[in-house]
């Protein structure tokens, strides 16, 4: 049996901005069967402290100005180690933004407590819980692998560094060196120094035993010049250690036939019950979207990364091919204006929900023909799989975890029957508005789109094959050491 730690700032059910809670919810009970004890070290928010049962105090420790405790208790099915620190975190609502939408200007400090607390679990401080591997997700946890390095190199834990999404590297004033516990030592470009601050993320990339990203060929791309975001010389230097393994969702949470959330569940020998949802979704978001229309979905942060604007430039395309779109998402807002003129100018045709709508998503998954996810880059991306389980054929952009999960329909994927979705390669308003043309002349060829949905029904895309993976890299890992 072997223990780990999960270092994470964000964890489904308890709290969820994105794609990082969903991993950290699902591995604890994925890793199960491959004789892994996993718990998971949390941030105490409101809303997980609000979930906790049977918490008991583990730990005391004086973190950044005031004393803070640490939980261990259940929430949400899970076994976890929450941080009870209310001058850190005693704050409603997203996880890192202020009510302004601005970062929480002591978001170093609160993202340093997890890790240093992460670290003081992997060094034994709770005897009722030694992890023999210590497991830490994006820059809100990267400092964890650094002080388990400085502080206990012939008698800590192994460590294993997982990049979510490299564009948040975690960079805070060089000032806070001290204040953050890292020895003078450390700030060198071959330590924590990033770009004339430290870099959090960077820390766990140096000194981890093991890094991993959430695809093989996000794994790649960030070992580039261009896919390395400042990082890539760092990653390629360490390609030896480092390896991709591509997320699954929760196959329960997702499961059409057994779906509380949509109008009407179905499996992939009803099909035609899909119908029912395409229409609920319709009536819920005012479109003239019968059978006779191609219905495209979109369910993503509003982002630059996730092509949003490629979106509102391809609409054209889309109208033009008789379609219709239905979105939900949140983020930036000028994105959302756009979005929100859109559903404005072209009433009927396309529908906008703006905000985080867990449902929602659900029907849309369930009710859209084709889902568009066409990201600028994508470390794995969590909706394609949803879309395949659902039965929506995934419209994607051919980058990192997109392009690993989707199969073309081209000419030959088509002939030999294993077409699951479209990929298209030039992130571009052309190179989406291509994908929307070709989409619709595959819809309008019925026995293939069926024979593609089915196909996307079929694939696994369960957590049980990724755990399996993540339980031989600890011990891997351990054995290592
Ligand atoms: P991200 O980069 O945002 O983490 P992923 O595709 O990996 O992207 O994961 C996104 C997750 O968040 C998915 O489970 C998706 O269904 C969900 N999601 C994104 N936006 C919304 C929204 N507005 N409402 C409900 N769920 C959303």
């Amino acid at each position: 049996m072997i223990r780990a730690l999960s270092v994470v700032s964000e964890v489904f059910p308890l709290i969820k901005t994105g794609g990082l809670a969903d991993v950290a919810g699902a591995l604890p009970g994925a890793l199960k069967p491959f004789d892994v004890e996993m718990r998971t070290l949390v941030p105490g928010y409101p809303a997980v402290l609000a979930a906790l049962s049977g918490a008991e105090p583990v730990l005391e420790r004086h973190l950044f100005g005031a004393s803070a405790r640490v939980l261990a208790g259940t929430g949400g099915g899970l076994a976890v180690f929450v941080i009870d620190a209310p001058h850190l975190f005693a704050r409603a609502g997203n996880p890192y933004v202020g009510p302004d939408g601005a970062e929480w200007h002591d978001n170093p400090l609160r993202f340093a407590a997890l890790a240093r607390i992460g670290a003081d679990i992997g060094l034994g401080h709770v005897p009722g819980f030694v992890p023999d591997v210590v497991h830490a997700h994006d820059w809100q946890a990267g400092l964890t692998p650094a002080y388990l390095q400085f502080e206990a190199p012939g008698r800590r834990p192994a460590t294993v560094m997982t990049i979510h999404n490299l564009a948040f590297p975690g960079r805070v004033p060089a000032a806070l060196l001290g204040v953050l516990g890292l020895p003078p030592w450390s700030y060198t470009m071959d330590g924590v120094e990033y770009y004339g601050g430290i870099g959090m993320l960077k820390a766990g990339v140096r000194f981890a035993d093991r890094i991993t990203t959430v695809s093989p060929t996000y794994a790649a791309e960030i070992q580039t010049q261009s896919g390395g975001m400042g990082m890539g010389g760092l990653l390629a230097g360490r390609s030896d250690v480092l390896s991709g393994i591509a997320n699954g969702i929760d196959t329960t949470v997702w499961d059409p036939a057994n779906d509380p959330l949509i109008a009407a569940p179905f499996d992939a020998r009803r099909l035609a019950r899909r119908a029912g949802n395409k229409a609920a979704l319709a009536t819920r978001l005012g479109l003239a979207c019968g059978p006779e229309r191609l219905l495209f979905g979109v369910v993503s942060r509003l982002s630059e990364q996730k092509g949003i604007d490629l979106v509102l430039g391809a609409l054209p395309a889309l109208l033009e091919a008789d379609a219709c779109l239905a979105v939900l998402g949140a983020g930036d807002a000028g994105l959302q204006g756009g979005l929100v003129s859109a559903a404005t100018t072209g009433p009927g045709r396309v529908g906008v929900v703006i905000g985080y709508d867990e449902a929602l998503a659900h029907l849309i998954q369930a009710g859209c023909d084709a889902l568009l996810v066409p990201s600028r880059f994508e470390p794995c991306g969590l909706t394609q799989l949803c879309a395949l389980r659902y039965g929506a054929i995934p419209v994607v952009s051919r980058v990192g975890g997109l392009a690993d999960t989707v199969i073309d329909a081209n000419l030959a994927a088509v002939a030999a029957g294993v077409a699951t979705g479209v990929q298209f390669a030039a992130v571009t308003v052309d190179g989406l508005a291509g994908a929307v043309a070709r989409t619709a002349r595959l819809w309008r060829d019925g026995k293939t789109w069926r024979r593609m949905q089915s196909n996307g029904m079929a694939t696994d895309v369960g957590w049980s094959g990724p755990a399996e993976r993540y339980a031989k890299l600890y011990r891997e890992v351990i054995v290592s050491l």
